[in-house]
């Protein structure tokens, strides 16, 4: 019997590995790509175990998937494992390898999107696909596959104005961690600074409203801006003057000029209040010449580590991974901002394989080992979700 579990459970992980490469080998950078080529090689494995798969695009080639294996009368709503299947761009570096060969050398599944998050979508996919083949679902599985996370969670935010998403009993986001598990992530706040002037001859600057220096002191009022808040597992809301651009030529006084700033926020900040405080500050210094848009308003993950679910999940993670998971947290964002909201604010983690300093990395890889581990650890949470939910 446990033989029998051992070998089934190789296998998967072989299948979880050869379609991670595959995924990898189709490139879908963000921006400067499309995700439809990842999104058709994920639905083929879904299809085949008799999931319902939803595509839904976003934009041309912007390809989310929805797949659904649910039984004819639930007594409640399905486990959810989702992640996203943009990259970011290879960035200016040259690569020591071809980020898009999907090769294995000492060890590493190697290329542009093996640790954020390729390997994950694999192993969620072929868990799910591995338990629906042996015929036993319980209330049921979902995969939430999502175009257009890394520019601000676009493609889920589709799938949720699409009316694609359903209550879930509990969502496993499988972005890279290592395999532990994650119950909070920031929150995200992407604001973008329009400052208007009037042009003249760069000799005579006192005809002239240099738009620049309305963005200067408009930025710098920002930043200067106490903002409250603070999260005993992510720390202190952040900002990032990310983009700064301005001026048309040397001998003019600029009439426009933009900025971008990146603020990443802890549970408990509101996000409207904070988008009215900043224009407030703004116009505090600069009257009406500066605008304030928001770029992306992505909520925190807060989710409690004792809730009955996570409780189990984390037992079973410890188990697996030969490590204690207190329930961890991070600064970055996941699709869980859009996810735990639009599925019935379900309980959800953050867990899947690969490296997250390797997210974004020129060179980046992801152990092999680590997909191992993850089939290992999605099979098991999805036969406690079945043993729990089968009457
Ligand atoms: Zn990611």
């Amino acid at each position: 019997m446990v033989a029998g579990v051992k070998q089934c459970s190789s296998e998967l992980a072989s299948e979880a590995i050869e379609l991670a490469r595959a995924l990898i080998r189709a490139p879908s950078m963000n921006p400067g790509g499309t995700e439809a080529a990842v999104a058709n090689i994920l639905a083929t494995p879904l299809v085949d175990a008799g999931f319902a798969v939803d595509r839904h695009e976003f934009a041309d080639g912007r390809t989310s998937l929805v797949a659904r294996l649910v039984p004819s009368a639930p007594k409640g709503p399905p486990l959810v494992f989702a992640g996203h299947i943009d990259t970011v761009p290879l960035g200016a570096a040259g690569w020591s390898f071809d980020p898009f060969g999907g090769d294995i050398v000492d060890g590493r599944l190697c290329g542009r999107g093996s640790s954020d998050m390729k390997s994950g979508m694999a192993t969620a996919v072929v868990a799910a696909a591995g338990a629906a083949r042996r015929g036993k679902v319980g209330d049921g599985i979902m995969v939430v596959v999502c175009a257009g996370e890394e520019t601000g969670c676009e493609g889920a935010a589709a799938l949720a104005e699409a009316g694609l998403l359903s209550r879930a009993r509990a969502i496993v986001v499988t972005e890279p961690t290592s395999n532990d598990v994650l119950i909070a992530h920031k929150g995200a706040l992407w604001l973008r600074l329009v400052a208007t002037g009037t042009t003249a001859h760069g000799s005579m600057p006192h005809l002239g409203q240099n738009a620049i220096n309305r963005l200067i002191d408009a930025v710098e009022a920002v930043c200067a801006l106490r903002i409250e808040g603070t999260h005993p597992l992510l720390g202190d809301v952040t900002r990032t003057l990310s983009q700064f651009h301005g001026g048309m030529n040397v001998n003019s006084v600029p009439d426009h000029a933009e900025a971008t700033i990146d603020l990443r926020t802890v549970p408990g900040v509101d996000h409207a209040s904070l988008i009215a405080e900043i224009r407030t500050a703004v116009r505090s210094v600069v009257d009406g010449s500066v605008q304030v848009e928001p770029i992306a308003d992505l909520r925190p993950l807060d989710t409690l580590p004792d809730h009955p679910w996570v409780a189990s999940v984390r037992d079973i993670a410890a188990d697996v991974t030969g490590r204690g998971q207190p329930g961890g947290g991070v600064s970055y964002f996941t699709d869980a901002s859009v996810l735990a909201t639009a599925m019935g604010d379900a309980p959800t983690i953050v867990c899947g394989p690969g490296l997250a300093e390797q997210a974004h990395r020129t060179d980046e890889y992801c152990h092999v080992e680590d997909v191992r581990v993850s089939v290992e650890l999605l099979g098991r949470i999805l036969a406690a979700h079945v043993r729990e939910t089968t009457a």
